[in-house]
């Protein structure tokens, strides 16, 4: 474990910032997690937990420890008729597992296709894509607590799950580094082709009954033609949350505005589609100095190449208030501003 000083952060996130963090150290193995913690280098000092960055935007030079966490291996802990129980290391790359497990017939994060980043953070937020979310495989997690150096599980309870969201953000944000999930996965895939454009995808290749490897397919076409090749232009995905109103607020912006596009939730709530709000204010494709907002995507500000944090936060600013002198609605950043 080396703790290297005054590095640049810019090819460890995916926004492509150029700050610096005082120290930083890559961590390949739990063993290098707990002994970081017990040596006590992180008492009374600011630190950040870095998976792949593709989440965060660094907003200053980091005056504390960024701490990357390297750790990889799966294995295969149980199973029986119908699942399959999957130990992950944090480290390891969403999207690489997601192939191991379509290769394997490993069904249930196959509609999570393309996600950047790594299984340690998926929980963090609760990562969803096209009507799935990581709760709906997650089985369990393993943690160490920051303070004492202990490891701790938590079940899919423990975690408080909801909307783009978990314990992990809230009450136990920075308290915990993640060291392994479980996954819990389908012997007898449980196809679910109804959010989006999935159906029409697949009927573009004359597939009918898709499997888990056709249904990938499908939403990485999708997912490349609507959203940022982040080797190619900075960004962290869709940068706002889907703001959720009450019934209410739904039908007074469904009166004023009738092509609204929204989804209905239980107990009388509505999703409301972030990106069709930004687009309506005609933020679209719209540059403003280095960054800006995506052409094909209303949901995600980009940056054009050499934009500071200041000029994302610009953007977002306007976003913000633009949106909500139009519609009333509060836009909330997805994105971790750090
Ligand atoms: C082009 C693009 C598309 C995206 N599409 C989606 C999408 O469809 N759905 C979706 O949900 N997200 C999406 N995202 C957001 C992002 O990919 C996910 O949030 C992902 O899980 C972040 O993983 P990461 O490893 O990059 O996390 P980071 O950005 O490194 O970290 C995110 C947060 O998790 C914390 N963290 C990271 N690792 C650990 C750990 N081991 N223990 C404790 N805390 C940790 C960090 O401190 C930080 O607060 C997209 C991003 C991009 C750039």
């Amino acid at each position: 474990m080396h703790i290297q000083k005054n590095i640049s952060l810019k090819k460890y996130n995916t926004f492509r910032i150029d700050v610096r963090a005082k120290e930083f150290v890559e961590i390949n193995s739990d063993e290098e997690i707990q002994s970081l913690i017990l040596s006590g280098i992180l008492n009374n000092k600011k630190f950040f937990i870095l998976g792949g960055g593709s989440n965060v935007l660094f907003t200053e030079n980091f005056d504390g420890i960024v701490i990357k966490i390297n750790t990889k291996g799966k294995k295969k802990i149980k199973e029986d008729s119908e699942h399959i129980y999957l130990l992950v290391s944090a480290g390891e790359d969403w999207q690489n597992f997601v192939e191991y497990c379509l290769n394997n017939n490993y069904a249930g994060i196959e509609n999570l296709s393309l996600i950047p980043g790594t299984v340690g953070a998926a929980p963090v937020q609760n990562i969803g894509a096209y009507g799935v979310e990581l709760k709906d495989v997650f089985y369990e997690l393993q943690a160490i607590e920051i303070e004492s150096g202990k490891k701790v599980k938590f079940n899919k309870d423990d975690c408080e799950f909801s909307y783009r969201n978990s314990i992990f953000k809230n009450k136990l944000k920075n308290k915990y580094i993640i060291l392994s999930v479980i996954l819990k996965l389908n012997k007898h895939p449980k196809i679910k082709i109804e959010y989006g454009n999935i159906k029409q995808e697949l009927e573009k290749s004359g597939i009918k009954n898709p499997g888990i490897k056709e249904i990938s397919n499908a939403i990485c076409n999708i997912r490349r033609n609507k959203l940022p090749d982040v080797e190619k232009i900075g960004s962290a995905g869709s940068f706002f949350k889907n703001p959720v109103v009450d019934n209410k607020t739904y039908f007074r912006l469904k009166n004023k505005f009738p092509e609204i596009s929204a989804y209905k939730l239980p107990e009388s709530k509505y999703k409301l589609a972030a990106g069709w709000l930004i687009e309506e204010c005609g933020f679209k494709g719209k540059t403003i100095g280095n960054a800006g907002i995506y052409k094909d995507q209303a949901l995600v500000i980009v940056n054009h190449g050499n934009a500071n944090a200041k000029e994302i936060i610009n953007v977002m600013k306007k976003v913000q208030k633009v949106v909500y002198e139009k519609f009333g609605v509060k836009l909330l950043p997805e994105v971790n501003i750090v």
